[in-house]
């Protein structure tokens, strides 16, 4: 059984192209819709009362809803704009509203749970929730500037407390004080964890395990509309591959961060999680026959 914690959101996103307001977004969303194409997760989050009804039916559709709490108050809102090369994101506004002290609990059904993703949220929530969970046979986290800069002690004692860290390249360095990845994955491992997944956008991602490395391509896209959700829908194909196959061997990790790539692929290609809702099984399939072709000679 396989549980997704972490943030459930109202995005407004800049493009250069399109302005996308309060939008259906959040960590907790991405990875949670597409890990449910491997294997239907729970999902622990808290909204306010603001949420829209269609944005509940949409979550309704791949997750278990039993660990949403709806709060009185705002839903967290985040605010982000990109430069034309949609390669980069400055956040412009974080507001946590009802995130901000929640307390989250692990609803009974799902304590059995021994796949557990903790989203980017607050590392304090991620750590404590981690604790309920009866047993836990692959955990993984991941987190965000935001986090790193207000509470860094917090994200470490969170890396201490999983197996894997999936991450981005510059928020790898920000939170290890390292330049160069390589030192930046050591320094996670020697935090704690076992496996770390460096994350280059578009460029693909870095699999570290002990004294070995894994690197792995980005598909190659022509088109790129929304970049939003893409290492969250990375780490949701992740978690979602290994409960489906109930593995945790160091092949089935690999073979996990390249269903990460091609779902990473997918979300970018519409805004916010449309590309994700429109996909089939079959798409999936297709597109890692086409990483495959790529990445053999
Ligand atoms: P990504 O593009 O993979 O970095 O993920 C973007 C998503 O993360 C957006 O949908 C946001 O709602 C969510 N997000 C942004 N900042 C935070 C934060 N500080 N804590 C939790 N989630 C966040």
């Amino acid at each position: 059984m396989l549980t997704v914690f972490g943030s459930t959101a109202l995005d407004t996103i800049r493009t250069p192209k399109k302005v996308l307001k309060n939008v259906l977004g959040g960590a907790a969303t991405f990875a949670s819709i597409s890990a449910s194409f491997f294997e239907k997760p729970g999902l622990i989050a808290v909204v306010g009362t603001d949420f829209p009804k269609k944005y509940h039916n949409i979550l309704k559709k791949y997750v278990d809803l039993k660990g949403l709490s709806i709060l009185d108050g705002k839903t967290f809102r985040y605010d982000g704009k990109y430069d034309k090369t949609l390669s980069n994101r400055k956040t412009l506004k974080t507001e946590l509203n009802v995130l901000g002290d929640f307390k989250p609990s692990v609803p009974d059904e799902y304590k059995k749970s021994d796949f557990v993703y903790l989203a980017n949220n607050d590392p304090e929530q991620n750590s404590k929730i981690i604790k309920e969970f009866d047993n836990v046979k692959f955990s993984m986290c991941d987190t965000i500037e935001f986090w790193i800069t207000t509470k860094r002690n917090a994200v470490i004692k969170m890396i201490k407390s999983v197996d894997a860290v999936v991450i981005n390249d510059e928020e790898a360095r920000l939170l290890t004080k390292e330049e160069n990845l390589i030192t930046c994955a050591k320094k996670m491992m020697g935090w704690g964890a076992k496996y770390i997944v460096i994350k280059k956008g578009e460029h693909g991602s870095l699999l570290f395990h002990e004294d070995v490395i894994f690197p792995s391509v980005g598909f190659s896209l022509e088109s790129v509309v929304d970049p939003t959700g893409a290492g969250d829908s990375f780490a949701g194909a992740m978690i979602g591959y290994l409960a489906s196959k109930k593995k945790t061997s160091f092949s089935e990790i690999k073979r996990s961060v390249i269903y990460g790539n091609v779902m990473g692929s997918f979300a970018v290609e519409r805004y916010g999680v449309n590309a994700l809702t429109r996909l089939k099984r079959q798409d999936i399939t297709k597109r890692i026959k086409l990483y495959e072709k790529m990445t053999t000679f």
